[in-house]
């Protein structure tokens, strides 16, 4: 199996990043690549979880929303700790672990009582060790992170022991799903732990019950071609 990025999967991803709603026909005849290969190579690029999903770009301004980029100061081994306890507020829209013992945060908000609830929980935090804030004036530039120069590759990890997959990996599916492993070995080991999984899932633990919130919580704006 292919594990890698060549030219053909760079331009395709070119595209989409700069118009996630072209249609692999107009990819197609864009790049002079027949659709067939196109479609394929986007389906692959989906399975392996690069192509994480196609989104809408908003003008931050327009919406007359408030931005901070917050600097929290923390102890190298707390830090996964901090930005696992304020991932999921509302108000966070990135998290950045940085090396130099600190987490960039931006944060967006409307309302400026609900940033003064978020700052007051931060202080709750014992982990972090100091703050700094300072306001967005305006954006001069706002890209994707994901950057597509001809050097990007493709760096997959072993599900199941977690090492950068080599050349040969090994992709199996399992019930309609792509997992990747790094050997053999891992590959028996992984579908030991799937199935044992599964079963106690299957066996166990009745009460959870499907909430339809979560359900459709999650469900981002996705559109398929
Ligand atoms: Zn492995």
């Amino acid at each position: 199996m292919s594990l890698n990025l060549d030219d053909v999967d760079r331009k395709i991803l070119r595209e989409l990043q700069e118009d996630g709603r072209a249609s692999f026909r107009d990819i197609s005849s864009r790049i002079d690549i027949s659709t067939p290969t196109v479609s394929a190579r986007v389906q692959a690029m989906v399975d392996v979880g690069l192509i994480k999903g196609y989104t809408v770009t908003l003008d931050s301004e327009m919406l007359g929303q408030v931005s901070v980029a917050l600097l929290i100061d923390a102890k190298p081994a707390d830090l996964d700790k901090v930005a696992e306890r304020i991932k999921d507020d509302e108000l966070v829209r990135q998290i950045y672990v940085l090396s130099d013992s600190r987490i960039l945060c931006m944060i967006s908000f409307y309302n400026q009582m609900k940033y003064q609830r978020f700052l007051e929980g931060l202080a709750q935090i014992p982990e972090i060790v100091k703050m700094d804030n300072s306001m967005v004036l305006r954006s001069a530039k706002e890209s994707q992170r994901a950057a597509l120069t001809d050097e990007a590759g493709l760096l997959i990890r072993c599900y199941y022991c977690g090492h950068v997959i080599k050349d040969e990996g090994v992709k199996i599916k399992l019930d309609g799903k792509y997992h990747y492993l790094c050997c053999s070995v891992c590959e028996k080991l992984y579908r030991e732990k799937y199935e044992k999984l599964k079963k106690s899932a299957a066996a166990g633990v009745p009460a959870v019950r499907s909430s339809p919130e979560a359900a459709t919580a999650k469900t981002s704006h996705e559109h398929s071609h």
